[in-house]
């Protein structure tokens, strides 16, 4: 079976293929830099990293936008306070946030682009949106009519039928039951940035900058867009009216949208005051790994309520997987292959791959891991794990990976190279030889310092970090 994803336009899980060729034209909505970025945003971006990871495990290339809104209300109005110019207030968030992606193990999109260095496009189509009759102004402001979209509310599966034609709303989020007439282009205030552009002073609104930045890197069709579930309305409602407007073609195929992070039933985020930035979580000594994980394992349609408790849980199952994965590299095993084990393996391999095939299912595709996890163990316990079965055990490890990310331990920095480790251990296990035992009870404390851990096993010394 291929990859199903739900697409939020049809409402149904469907068989997903780009358009044309094999490259997959995907848009996202990237962050708001008018501060740090929440764990709740994360959801949202190792969702974003999920989706790009397996689509190219399904044998895809992506041409990846991501858009960094660097214009907007809440920007203009922390830059004013502090009295800094735009690029220098949005800068330090937009840094920040790609420095948070590269922690968090998130790949990069092909292109990362902000808002700010297309306004001059912006104007050029809202003024041909003008030009088609999709627009008015009123006090300098351009104003999208979405009664001349008669498409409007497709997404959202909203019937809007019944709305006031000609009210309008100018702050960019709003409330369903105001479907109204938006902005797309903002008149000058005193105090606030603003360009000159063929359409006149003044800045743009937010919905407009996705339809362009979009248009101009991947065309009029795009073979995927990606959100958070906040976004279906009025965002990409607007989005979709603006870009079919502007072109007479879908703006895309499929829509994807993830669920919250949710605190308490409730979702995470700034103006609720319930919300965790990464740097809070590593103060507390948690790691990205166990954040990615904790963000990763449950499918993205589901609500994931956040707890300190889900984070150790995360701990909990890497430590597991790791520990299995050294366990696997190190054991000394019999010649042979035991053939009902490897049938397991291989039962691991597809039922991973079916979870992801399966609307990026990552709790399905966990529970594959997991269940050969306890199968093997079991078997290296009783010596029935042979050593012909060691490639497909560690291949399934690599794949489990290959989405995941985690077994790799982030070095903490200031933390211990593994070269010094392996230098450190070799010098113990040479003073034990020589019956330095002292010594080598020294070296064993000095590296748990520096958060290190040794084993000793039959099959030698493994060692972990804390
Ligand atoms: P913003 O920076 O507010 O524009 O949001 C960036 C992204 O984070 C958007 O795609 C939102 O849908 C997403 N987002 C915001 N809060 C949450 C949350 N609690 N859980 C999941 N995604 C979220
Ligand atoms: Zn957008």
């Amino acid at each position: 079976m291929p990859l199903q994803l739900h697409n939020t336009l049809t409402q149904r899980v469907e068989p997903f293929h780009p358009l044309s060729d094999n490259t997959v034209k995907m848009y996202t909505c990237g962050p708001t830099v008018y501060d740090f970025a929440h764990i709740g945003n994360f959801r949202t971006f190792v969702f974003y990293d999920l989706l790009r990871r397996w689509l190219r495990a399904s044998g895809f290339q992506l041409n990846h936008v991501m858009n960094i809104t660097d214009v907007d209300d809440k920007i203009i109005r922390n830059a004013v306070a502090q009295g800094k110019s735009l690029r220098d207030y949005t800068d330090n968030f937009t840094q920040a946030f790609l420095d948070d992606c590269g922690t968090l193990r998130l790949e990069r999109p092909e292109h990362i682009v902000r808002a700010t260095d297309h306004i001059n496009e912006m104007a050029e189509s809202i003024a041909k949106l003008e030009a088609d009759g999709f627009t008015y102004r009123s006090d300098g402001s351009v104003y999208f009519r979405i009664a001349k979209f008669a498409e409007y509310g497709k997404l959202s599966h909203n019937d809007f039928s019944g709305m006031v034609a000609g009210a309008r709303v100018d702050v960019d989020e709003y409330e369903k039951a105001d479907a109204r007439d938006f902005a797309l282009w903002k008149a000058p205030k005193e105090g606030e940035p603003n360009w000159e552009t063929c359409i006149g002073p003044g800045r743009p609104g937010w919905h407009i900058e996705c339809s362009v930045m979009a248009y101009h890197y991947l065309g009029a069709t795009l073979d995927l867009h990606a959100g958070g579930v906040d976004l279906i309305f009025p965002h990409h409602e607007n989005e979709i009216a603006q870009s079919e407007a502007l072109t007479g073609k879908p703006f895309a195929t499929f829509w994807v949208h993830s669920e919250f992070l949710l605190v308490d039933g409730q979702k995470m985020s700034k103006s609720l005051g319930n919300f965790y930035t990464l740097r809070d979580l590593f103060g507390r000594g948690f790691t990205p790994e166990s954040v990615r994980y904790l963000l990763a394992s449950v499918p993205y349609r589901k609500g994931l309520n956040f707890t300190f408790d889900g984070l150790t849980s995360a701990k909990t199952a890497i430590d597991r997987l790791r520990n299995f994965k050294l366990r696997l590299e190190t054991a000394k095993l019999a010649d042979g292959l035991n053939e009902e084990l490897e049938a397991k393996a291989n039962t691991a391999h597809l039922n991973f791959r079916a979870g992801m095939d399966d609307d990026l299912n990552t709790a399905e595709a966990l529970g594959a891991v997991f269940e050969f996890l306890r199968d093997a163990n079991v078997a290296l316990d009783a010596g029935t794990f042979a050593e012909g079965n060691r490639a497909r055990a560690l291949e399934l490890m690599v794949l489990f990976d290959s989405v995941f990310e985690v077994l790799t331990p982030s070095e903490a920095a200031g933390a211990i190279s593994a070269d010094d480790v392996e230098t450190l251990i070799a010098a113990r296990t040479a003073a034990k030889k020589s019956r330095d035992f002292a010594r080598a009870d020294q070296l064993r404390n000095e590296l748990l310092e520096k958060g290190v851990i040794l084993e000793d096993t039959k099959d030698g010394v493994r060692w972990k970090r804390k």
